[in-house]
């Protein structure tokens, strides 16, 4: 039987929908959500990412301060608007889109973001907080896809997961979470250095792929019966498509619904699962300072 297409369009707007009631709560108070979302230069995949996440705010009822700056702007220039944005009562998180153009030291500008509005969960004192189990703000894309496996009829308890790609923004943090108590996998964190990647990929009842390669994940590596999570996001040339390109994850969906339980789609499995989750976190960070 062909695998479950999870929905993480709909699993998402339940998420946005209640973070729209408990925003409205917060605005009888006087207290505006909003985050400051800081863009430098004009790379395409960003501006789409950039406005996708604007209109979701303003769908929750929350508020965005865009913040555009040309791509020769200088890094301490870009540091001390992000003083400023720290210091500013009505801004609850601040957000700087990456990639930044490479002439900005990202380590530093990410630092520089006041921890209490971090609502990426990239700052160092988040990721360390993070590991240590203590409360802070989750990076959104593995919050997202614990969330997802969450909301499956599955048990994650004592699950063999594998997880594909070990960047700072999403394998390291999701290999992380998975290995929490409160989800209790057994992980195993796959990369450009590992051996016999297929035959790990094979023993994964969860198997998740963030390596940005289109297809590295074939049919074959699926075990029977896994849930299948694609974080991938590529862009592929189609010269049928409208935009000259199509959006293809890091799995090859076809083969791989044949043989797993549950598989995400790309687009609409994980992406709108990420914006959810900073959604969540801009409300958590207004309501820890009402
Ligand atoms: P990255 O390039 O920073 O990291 C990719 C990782 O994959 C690297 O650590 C590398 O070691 C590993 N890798 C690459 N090729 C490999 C191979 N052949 N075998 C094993 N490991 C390999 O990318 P990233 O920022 O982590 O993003 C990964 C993918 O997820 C991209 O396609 C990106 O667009 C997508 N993404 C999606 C969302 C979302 O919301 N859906 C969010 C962030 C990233």
């Amino acid at each position: 039987m062909p695998a479950i297409v999870i929905d993480g369009k709909a699993i998402a707007k339940k998420i946005r929908d209640d973070l729209a009631i408990r925003a409205a709560i917060l605005r009888k108070k006087g207290v505006f959500p909003c985050l400051a979302v800081v863009l430098a230069g004009e790379d395409p995949a960003s501006l789409s990412y950039v406005g996708a996440k604007e209109k979701a705010l303003a769908e929750a009822g929350m508020e965005s301060r865009d913040i555009r700056l040309p791509r020769s702007t200088g890094e301490g220039e870009l540091l001390s608007l992000i003083d400023q944005l720290n210091r500013d009562p009505a801004v609850h998180g601040v957000l700087v889109q990456l990639p930044l153009p490479q002439h900005i030291e990202e380590d530093k500008v990410i630092a520089a973001i006041d921890p209490a509005r971090d609502v990426d969960g990239f700052h160092p004192f988040s990721v360390g907080s993070m590991v240590l189990g203590r409360p802070g703000f989750l990076p959104c894309t593995p919050h997202g896809v614990v969330t997802l496996l969450r909301d499956l009829p599955i048990p994650l308890d004592g699950a063999r997961a594998v997880v594909v790609g070990r960047s700072n923004i999403v394998g390291k943090p999701l290999a992380n979470l998975l290995c929490r108590r409160d989800v209790n996998a057994t992980v195993t964190l796959c990369h450009t250095g590992t051996r016999n990647l297929e035959s790990i990929c094979r023993e994964a009842d969860i198997l998740i792929a963030a390596a940005g390669k289109p297809g590295l994940i074939t049919g074959s590596m699926v075990k029977k019966g896994a849930v299948v999570i694609d974080v991938g996001v590529n862009r592929v040339e189609d010269p049928s498509a409208k935009k000259g390109y199509r959006l293809r994850g890091d799995v090859d969906f076809d083969p791989a619904v044949e043989r797993a339980a549950y598989i995400t789609p790309v687009p609409g499995g994980v992406g709108p699962m990420t914006i959810a989750m900073l959604l969540q976190n801009v409300l958590i960070a207004a309501e820890q300072r009402t």
